[in-house]
């Protein structure tokens, strides 16, 4: 299908008014019957590695499928990733769909994830009913921590799944193409996961004043942004490493009752529009602002939605006080931001490595979980693996 086919099949966000009630079509984007298998059924394997990516502007709260409620953007990062490597054949009856290992062990829950993830993206690929997988991945960092697994799983199964279509059905010839149906597939998985399918910094959601950006895939944003922010440190400093208690997909759900949410979302719409000329400016004064406010709103969301909850740990305020000190003592431009959970990204231009090391030796340590730090930058992108 072309993409000018694509579009014309897109239905999403079309409101009907019927008297008094408007109803939303689910997306029908891709959606694509032919690509079943009609001779016989292949068997094969593909291999992908996917980064993780840290939000500056965030992504909280969402309607329909996976739609944001405001726009994102993030770094994609180069350490943090999963790789993921998808074998299929022929399904066979009495045998199940999908069987996941994670780090070499069987995940029954991810792969339950991933199983519900296939059926509802049945009409984009009919041909995963005709198939059975085997699925085993390694992430380079704690899942389920805040520090984004769901994204680079997400990304990287997507991406084995658009190399089956390319493989088998032919299709998706042009790069652009290629990633953008991934980061579409992405998206369906866990929304975040949209922005890891590129390198450096990559949007999601619909910017006010910007034609390229959209609610459904992600958008590289890397014209016309300082060299220095493409370039960028990211410490990942492990406060704790301890599956979270309450998920990002509940947290989100909790943004529909939040008093705060419509201001929440108007303040996201211009602070990524601020940001994207403070990129352009590399001022780093007003990007530490916009960052850290970021970080603050987000948990901020937490600590208001009803139930309320907590992700960030005692550890983690003893960290950034002691973040806003060097900085005011030092004059040193870093700045934290978090994810959906404990653990703080410290954000600093590449050469200021040596200081900003000796920093995170002489006085974070100690509030560590075992130490970790993982010493991460802003990436390129996804890899295809050889097999
Ligand atoms: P995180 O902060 O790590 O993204 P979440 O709770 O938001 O935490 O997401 C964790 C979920 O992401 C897991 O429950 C699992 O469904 C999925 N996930 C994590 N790692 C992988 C992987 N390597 N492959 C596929 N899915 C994964």
């Amino acid at each position: 299908m072309s993409g000018s086919i694509h579009l014309f099949n897109y239905f999403y966000g079309l409101i009907e008014q019927t008297t008094n009630t408007l109803i939303y079509r689910r997306p029908t984007m891709y959606n694509n019957p032919e690509l079943i298998f009609e001779q016989s059924v292949p068997q094969g394997k593909i291999s992908w590695r996917s980064p993780s990516n840290i939000a500056l502007v965030k992504y909280w709260g969402k309607r329909d499928v996976q739609i944001p409620l405001n726009p994102s953007i993030s770094f994609t990062l180069s350490k943090s990733y999963t790789e993921t490597t998808v074998e299929y054949s022929a399904a066979e009856e009495d045998e199940p769909g999908v069987q996941f290992f994670l780090e070499g062990e069987i995940n029954t829950s991810f792969g339950e994830k991933i199983s519900a993830y296939f059926q509802s993206i049945g009409d984009i690929y009919p041909f995963l009913k005709q198939l059975k997988f085997t699925i085993r991945s390694s992430n380079t960092f704690p899942h389920s921590a805040g520090i984004a697994s769901s994204a680079s799983g997400m990304s990287a199964l997507a991406l084995c799944l658009c190399s089956i279509e390319q493989k088998h059905f032919g299709g998706l010839d042009s790069e652009a193409d290629f990633f953008q149906k991934a980061s579409y597939l992405a998206r369906l998985g866990s929304g975040s996961a949209c922005r890891s399918l590129y390198g450096g910094l990559v949007s999601w959601g619909k910017v006010n004043g910007r034609e390229e950006t959209s609610d459904l895939w992600g958008t590289q944003q890397i014209k016309d942004v300082h060299p220095d922010f493409l370039t960028f440190n990211d410490s990942i400093l492990i406060v704790d490493a301890a599956q979270k208690k309450v998920s990002s997909r509940i947290g989100h759900g909790l943004m529909s009752s939040n008093p705060f949410s419509s201001a929440r979302f108007e303040q996201a719409q211009k602070n990524i529009g601020r940001l994207m000329d403070v990129l352009k400016a590399g001022d780093m004064d007003a990007f530490i602002n916009i960052t850290e406010s970021e970080a603050l709103t987000l948990h901020a969301m937490m600590m208001t939605s009803n139930p309320y909850y907590l992700l960030m740990k005692p550890n983690t305020l003893n960290i950034i006080e002691r973040i806003f000190d060097f900085r005011k003592n030092t004059g040193t431009p870093l700045c934290f931001t978090l994810d959906a959970g404990p653990n703080i990204h410290l954000l600093y231009p590449e050469k200021l490595n040596t200081e900003v090391n000796a920093f995170i030796d002489g006085e974070l340590k100690p509030f560590l979980h075992q130490g970790r730090v993982i010493a991460d930058r802003v990436g390129e992108g996804p890899e295809k693996r050889k097999q």
